[in-house]
């Protein structure tokens, strides 16, 4: 999924295009892209025709429209889900393989979304809070289905002392934490990789577990580089995350850890390694970012839960590489794993 970096790229190239234009036809090509929209294709045109657009939002990793004006306004939720793409083109121009919505604009162009895999898809929801306030929009309103996710980094709400509060107080692995978007939103697998490799942590070690000066760099390493990737215009790791223009950033030139199993860490030049962890991949360098205490052997490669009992542990030499279990299918968070195995 792209993370923030990346839908906050497409964010500004809508604004750009989109904001202040009305909507004169929309076309919807694939009924998966509007399964969330309860009255199908016909309702969710029937809401958007005729209507102008106010702004593009964003929320972590969330996108929106607000549609309307001073009199009554509401929010098109954006899911980009795994390959979902809002491009900006004129009208009359071929159209993509995987075009599934069209909405025609005034000023002859047309916004489309483009969705290869079809887990993506487009639905009109209510903004959260009274009735009575829904008009004209406040910044700040959240769409009903967005209202639980917490405020990324670069969200005047986020609290970073409350941020880190919360963090301590998670008996679960950090990674688990920082992918945790009631908790600090807008990071996926590729910036918490990134961020724990420049505050010097492994993804498994407890967050309550951590001090509160190593949570405090690994925010500031989050936003740091989540910043530098959206000054590039993100990554584009499988060629997807693209801009309204069909272009692709090109952080992935700056990751130090996401996608560099077995080259040297740029850091120390010990060799990075990559381990499962919640279904996805992890990447890490074994010297710089210790499992546990600086005593442990380097961090250990993850082998079947039956391959060694915890108990074997202790009688392991420390010069081998020592298996250990992974943890439980499901996490004490109640984290569930989703769809299957995934080799980036
Ligand atoms: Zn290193």
């Amino acid at each position: 999924m792209p993370e923030l970096p990346e839908v906050e790229t497409v964010r500004r190239g809508l604004a750009d295009h989109v904001e202040g234009r009305r909507i004169v036809a929309v076309e919807v090509l694939h009924p998966r892209s509007v399964r969330r929209q309860l009255g199908g294709a016909a309702d969710l045109t029937g809401r958007l025709l005729g209507r102008p657009v106010a702004g593009v939002h964003r929320r972590g990793k969330y996108l929106w429209l607000d549609i309307g004006d001073h009199t009554d306004s509401f929010p098109l939720v954006v899911h980009l889900g795994m390959s979902g793409q809002m491009l900006i083109t004129r009208v009359g121009d071929p159209d993509h393989v995987h075009l599934r919505i069209r909405a025609t604009l005034d000023d002859g162009n047309e916004l489309r979304f483009v969705d290869q895999r079809t887990f993506g898809g487009w639905h009109v929801d209510e903004y959260a809070g009274p009735v009575a306030s829904r008009a004209p929009a406040p910044p700040g309103r959240l769409p009903e289905s967005i209202a639980h996710i917490a405020p990324d980094p670069f969200d005047p709400a986020f609290d970073v002392g409350a941020v880190i509060a919360a963090m301590a107080a998670r008996h679960s692995e950090i990674k688990r934490v920082l992918l945790d978007q009631t908790v600090i939103s807008g990071v996926g697998n590729i910036y918490a990789d990134e961020a724990l490799w420049r505050s010097r942590i492994h993804g498994g070690r407890g967050a309550d577990r951590l001090s509160r000066a190593k949570l405090t760099e690994l925010v500031a390493a989050v936003t740091a580089v989540m910043g530098e990737a959206l000054a590039v215009g993100g990554t584009s790791f499988d060629a997807l995350y693209v801009n309204v223009n069909g272009q692709s950033g090109y952080f992935e030139r700056s990751l130090n850890a996401y996608g560099r199993e077995g080259e040297p860490c740029r850091r120390c030049g010990a060799i990075m390694r990559r381990e499962q962890f919640m279904n996805r991949s992890s990447y890490y360098c074994p010297r710089c970012q210790r499992r546990a205490s600086a005593r442990t052997p380097a961090p250990r490669t993850a082998t079947p839960p039956t391959a060694t009992p915890p108990t074997a542990r202790k009688q392991t030499p420390p010069v081998r590489v020592v298996a250990h279990a992974p943890r439980a299918a499901t996490a004490r968070d109640g984290t569930k794993r989703e769809g299957m195995t995934q080799q980036p």
